[in-house]
């Protein structure tokens, strides 16, 4: 009976490991595509200035085009831990890099963009001095380019987050901690990796108005971030009243619903456009 046992759960194992396998194979493919043929796309959400509410920069958030030709878009969450498995997350985060500094490029008068660089990154010793090198070579100010590094991504190896940011800063670009909180050892980070900005995790601005624990965290976090000379950023702003707390708790930005959506077109380039 026990070895029917044992040999039914081998059985299991190998047919789970075998349907992820498939799974992971048609993802890689559909990225792979992608990267081939023009099938990611970056949105645009504002990131205001809490009290005065203008732009301070916006954020890229890439989408994939459907490869059934919907004409709808896949959300990162979808294909962005297939490509971290697989890799192919480095050359998903040279296109995003590339894309952005480009459209800099174009326009001049643009606010700051902020990219999301994926923690397999950090251990590609040469994202920094690529990002360095496109910068230079388009005329771009560094400090056009903001790099948000999610904190639970930094967890895997923090000399390696600890050596990136470093170089990110050497550069001129502005580095923000974004997802901050949502890890197991934030303040360990604040010590060892030396970002310009934090971003407060949506978890606890979400039902902020109605959460006792997360207004005395996010109250605390501003004021800390303050006396360190770091800016804060609140993500998942979705109501009036949020946004009230969050200027009388002295965040300095706001980013979510309430203000605008992630959208292929932003308000922000219309103006470039003479729209
Ligand atoms: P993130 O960087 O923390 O981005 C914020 C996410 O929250 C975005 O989801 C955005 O659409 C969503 N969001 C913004 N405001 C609100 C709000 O008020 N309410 C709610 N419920 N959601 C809001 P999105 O675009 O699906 O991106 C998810 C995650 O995927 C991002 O989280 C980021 O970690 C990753 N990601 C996005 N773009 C890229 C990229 O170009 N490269 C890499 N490596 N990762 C990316
Ligand atoms: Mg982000
Ligand atoms: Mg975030
Ligand atoms: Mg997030």
């Amino acid at each position: 009976k026990s070895a029917g046992k044992s040999t039914w759960r081998l059985y299991q194992a190998e047919q789970d490991a075998s349907r992820e396998m498939v799974n992971r194979l048609t993802w890689n493919e559909r990225i792979q595509q992608a990267l081939a043929n023009d099938g990611f796309v970056l949105y645009f959400q504002g990131i205001y200035e809490t009290v005065s509410r203008k732009v301070s920069h916006l954020e890229a958030l890439i989408r994939m085009r459907d490869p059934n030709n919907s004409g709808m878009v896949l959300p990162p969450g979808l294909f962005i831990p297939h490509a971290e498995r697989s890799g192919r997350i480095l050359e998903i985060d040279r296109w995003v890099i590339q894309q952005v500094i480009r459209l800099l490029a174009l326009h001049p008068e643009m606010p700051p963009i902020a990219i999301n660089i994926s923690g397999r990154s950090f251990d590609e010793a040469g994202l920094p001095d690529y990002i360095r090198d496109l910068l230079v070579k388009m005329q771009v100010q560094p400090s056009r380019l903001m790099v948000e590094l999610t904190e639970t991504a930094a967890l895997s190896d923090m000399r390696d987050a600890q050596r990136f940011i470093d170089s990110l800063r050497a550069t001129g670009c502005t580095v923000c901690l974004d997802d901050f909180g949502a890890g197991f050892s934030s303040f360990a980070y604040l010590k060892h990796l030396k970002a310009h900005v934090l971003k407060i995790d949506g978890l606890f601005i979400r039902d902020l108005p109605n959460d006792h624990d997360s207004q005395v965290f996010v109250k605390a976090m501003a004021a800390m971030a303050r006396d360190m000379g770091k800016h804060t950023v609140a993500e998942f702003v979705e109501n009036e009243e949020t946004m009230r707390m969050l200027a009388e708790f002295g965040v300095d930005m706001v980013q979510g619903f309430h203000l605008d959506r992630p959208s292929p077109d932003h308000p922000a380039f219309r103006v470039f456009k003479g729209e």
